[in-house]
């Protein structure tokens, strides 16, 4: 035997119950089958309404009747033949008067009791069991109608009525042996001793269905639905989220109970008990497997993963008892829950620490004031004594579950699981754990709910990881960034199984987000006019609200307002790589709070790329320090510009013509004298400068500007450019003498016992300054341990190509600290 229950959805029209004629008729090949069905899709909740309605007296509960009519009507229109309709709906007319009845009368007397109300809403099950039924016999399947109040005896509690397991399955066993065909069930309902109708709470039909089966010792319970299964998680919130194959009866039981609604949670016990197991399928998709539920040792002794499946449940609320008062104690957590207990307010978690200072319970959101009014009274005294200090309720929070069979005895899962939580910056409100070791359930707020259920499942479920970046500005670095992205993302799929996914962009006109990723063949047109305001603080809110997992900003701008924003965003636990200087070059107090931002998030801040592109300068020099090398002197060419016009000075060429040809070349700014005046240059030895631990300010660099002296005034750029040559003599000059003692000259820096300085020098033709070429860049370390030889770290230090590559080995390495 096996019993087939389906769903509401999955007999929700005509067609859908043709299909479902197929699956019967598909699995009456190998055995005799049981029918249990649901109510029609809508039905129970139409009937629900309806008896609200009449319970308040409302004339209108007539409205909902005549749809739950109109709905059964067109049904049989559609399913049954001319010939065979008088006889089906006489039936069903029957049913549907005797429920006019009922809602009538409830209306007029203005009470709905318990009673009442299991009985109007058994007329679902009853109406479809009955017209599915007639449908089978026509097609040629020789079916029955089994009500279920003649089988299935409960106790009085009419609405949510406990089986009489004992009972039920003498009947069961009778009333089927009887019948030849196939026996097809109401679900959802039974009857009370005395008859009158009851109802196993809602979604109850499962639950008929293993009643049945494990009465009559079925070989299979297959439960028909609209989904394949269970799912690591709600694939709603989940993205990647995949439908498990198989669970045990234990991990059904508590994914269940924490949330996932795939199957009715007391509907597990019985097939547990009778050892008989339970396959979930999608009436939608056949071909699925769906997920089989039974003893863990089916799957071949526990080795699997130790985590089966996440789940939460939100709109719920966390109490909490806490007092010094409450320690040593005893019977406080007795009352608590007794006193819950008598007002029918169920427990969903609860949490208690060794320090006994306070219990920490979550209810649902509906019962969470009366909560607090029964405890107010029940600890009235222990309030006024001060032995209970706080009495509090916290709304808009979420419990998430994380379950699995083999967490037990295997150690790491609970720090796996928060290690992953702590980098995504989410709060753990309260945590529990059973110490059967399934299920670790913890508390969140509400908005963090979906990032916490993502990344948990990521860091568990999956192979492959996802970063989710951020882009501000859409200029040449971003535009080489983009170019690499698309490039390399193949690679990176392959053999790091990362997946970067470029989840916004912004510049100061334009944004674009997705959460699941901006097409980078495209990303031009994904850009939309920002109609959110225009400011970086907009953009941000915008990253903020996404809350996603694993996210990282990248500013590619040159704004001060973006570098500004950073100690937020660290605060928020997003993760930054910056090519802006305008952040670590910034005023002291701004530097301080990025660092001090940086200390206090789970969050990292990379910006390799500030001091010569792509150059591995600050990793070099924080390798050094972090591994106890002392620095004593730090000297370079951190400008490409000024490099290229002392190298090309060096072979003989004129200043200002150099100057020229740089300028024509896009070597320098717009306007040369930025360039010249060596401030880029001076932010960067700030960098390395405040690096090194010195308390320094742009100010503190003494920077000589290559803008000659007499050119200092207000001019133009073409003025300026016209009177250059008036430098090259002096130049000249001091090349020339520089070469009567075999030296040169060089426009470089050097940081020493905390002082900071950046000017022409004369320099021995051997030093490697001397022999630069292009607009090469160079850095020298002169340490403990790099003395005679000192370490150099030399190659182009600008352009957009190494300034992204530099970028994007940031967020690498940002990735792999995430995940
Ligand atoms: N029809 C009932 C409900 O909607 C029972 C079920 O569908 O399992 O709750
Ligand atoms: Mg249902």
């Amino acid at each position: 035997m096996k019993v087939l229950k389906f769903g509401g959805t999955s007999i929700q029209d005509g067609e859908r119950i043709r299909n479902v004629l197929g699956i019967i008729r598909e699995a009456m090949r190998d055995t005799p089958v049981i029918v249990v069905v649901s109510a029609f899709r809508k039905v129970t909740d139409l009937l629900l309404d309806a008896a609200v309605k009449a319970g308040e007296g409302d004339a209108g509960y007539s409205k909902k009747f005549d749809e739950i009519e109109a709905l059964h009507k067109d049904l049989v229109d559609d399913l049954i033949d001319e010939g065979r309709k008088k006889e089906v709906e006489k039936f069903l007319l029957e049913e549907l008067a005797e429920l006019s009845d009922v809602l009538h009368g409830v209306c007029l007397l203005r009470e709905l009791s318990d009673k009442s109300r299991a009985l109007i809403m058994s007329f679902g099950e009853r109406c479809s069991a009955w017209i599915i039924s007639c449908f089978l016999r026509q097609e040629g399947v020789e079916a029955s109608y089994v009500d279920a109040r003649n089988m299935i005896v409960t106790d009085s509690n009419h609405c949510d009525a406990r089986v009489d397991m004992k009972a039920s399955v003498r009947r069961i066993k009778a009333r089927l042996k009887k019948g030849s065909g196939v026996p097809v069930v109401t679900g959802y309902i039974g009857a009370a001793p005395d008859g009158t109708a009851t109802t196993l709470g809602r979604g109850g039909s499962d639950y008929t269905a293993t009643i049945v089966g494990s009465a009559i010792g079925a070989a299979e319970i297959q439960i028909w639905t609209d989904v394949d299964g269970f799912f690591s998680a709600d694939p709603k919130r989940v993205r990647d989220a995949y439908a498990l194959p198989f669970i045990s009866y234990g991990e059904a039981l508590e994914l269940s109970h924490s949330g996932a609604r795939i199957l009715h949670p007391y509907s597990v016990h019985p097939a547990m008990k009778a050892g008989i197991p339970i396959r979930i399928r999608n009436s939608f998709n056949p071909d699925a497997e769906g997920t089989r539920i039974g003893v863990l040792e089916d799957k071949g002794g526990g080795g699997g993963r130790p985590v089966t499946g996440l789940s939460s449940i939100n709109n719920v609320v966390l109490l909490n008892l806490s007092g010094s008062g409450m320690v040593g104690v005893p019977g406080i957590a007795s009352r608590l829950f007794s006193c819950l207990a008598r007002h029918m307010i169920n427990i969903i978690f609860i949490s208690q620490a060794s320090s006994e200072q306070s219990i920490s319970l979550v209810i649902d959101y509906s019962r969470a004031d009366k909560a607090r009014k029964i405890l107010e009274k029940e600890f009235a005294r222990e309030i006024a004594a001060r032995q209970i200090e706080s009495l509090t309720l916290k709304k808009r929070i979420a419990i998430i579950a994380v379950v699995g069979n083999n967490m037990s005895g295997h150690p790491g899962v609970s720090a796996h699981l928060f290690e992953t939580l702590g980098k995504n910056g989410i709060n753990v409100i309260a945590v529990a754990q059973g110490s059967n070791e399934m299920n670790i359930s913890f508390v969140v707020e509400s908005r963090d709910e979906d990032k916490a259920l993502n990344c948990v499942h990521e860091s568990f479920f999956l192979s492959r990881r996802t970063v989710h970046v951020f882009i501000a500005g859409t200029g040449t670095i971003a535009k080489s960034l983009i170019g690499q992205l698309r490039e390399h993302s193949l690679i990176l799929r392959k053999e790091m199984d990362l997946d970067v996914v470029v989840s916004g962009m912004a510049n100061t006109r334009m944004m674009a987000v997705r959460d699941d990723g901006i097409d980078l063949g495209n990303w031009e047109k994904a850009l939309k006019p920002r109609n959110d305001g225009k400011t970086v603080r907009d953009y941000i809110e915008r990253i903020r609200s996404m809350n996603l997992h694993n996210t990282i900003f990248v500013d590619c701008t040159a704004s001060g307002d973006v570098a500004e924003s950073y100690p937020d965003l660290l605060a928020s636990n997003i993760s930054v790589v910056t090519a802006n200087k305008l952040g670590m070059a910034g005023s002291w107090e701004l530097y301080e709070t990025i660092r001090n931002a940086q200390r206090s998030s789970n969050a990292r801040f990379l910006y390799e790329t500030n001091v010569g592109a792509g150059l591995p300068i600050i990793n070099t020099l924080n390798d050094l320090r972090n591994s106890g090398d002392k620095i004593i002197k730090i000297e370079g060419v951190l400008s490409g510009t000024l490099s290229y016009i002392f190298n090309e000075m060096r072979k003989g060429g004129k200043f200002s013509e150099i100057v020229r040809k740089a300028k024509e070349a896009g070597y320098t700014e717009p306007d040369p004298r930025e360039d010249l005046s060596g401030a880029d240059f001076a932010r960067k030895f700030l960098i390395l400068g405040r690096e090194l631990g010195y308390r320094l300010d742009y100010e503190d660099i003494e920077c000589e500007s290559l803008v000659p002296e007499h050119l200092r005034e207000e001019m133009s750029v073409e003025a300026f450019m016209e009177k250059l040559g008036s430098a090259d003599a002096d130049y000249d000059e001091k090349i020339r003498k520089a070469a009567e003692n075999d030296m040169t000259i060089a426009y470089a820096g050097e940081i020493c016992d905390g002082k900071a300085r950046i000017s022409v020098k004369m320099l021995p033709v051997t030093n490697p300054v001397a022999g630069l070429n292009g607009t090469e860049n160079m850095v020298v370390f002169t340490t403990d341990r790099y003395l005679d030889t000192p370490l150099v770290v030399k190659g182009p230090g600008a352009g957009g190509e190494v300034t992204a590559g530099g970028v994007f080995a940031d967020i690498l390495r940002i990735a792999s600290y995430l995940i």
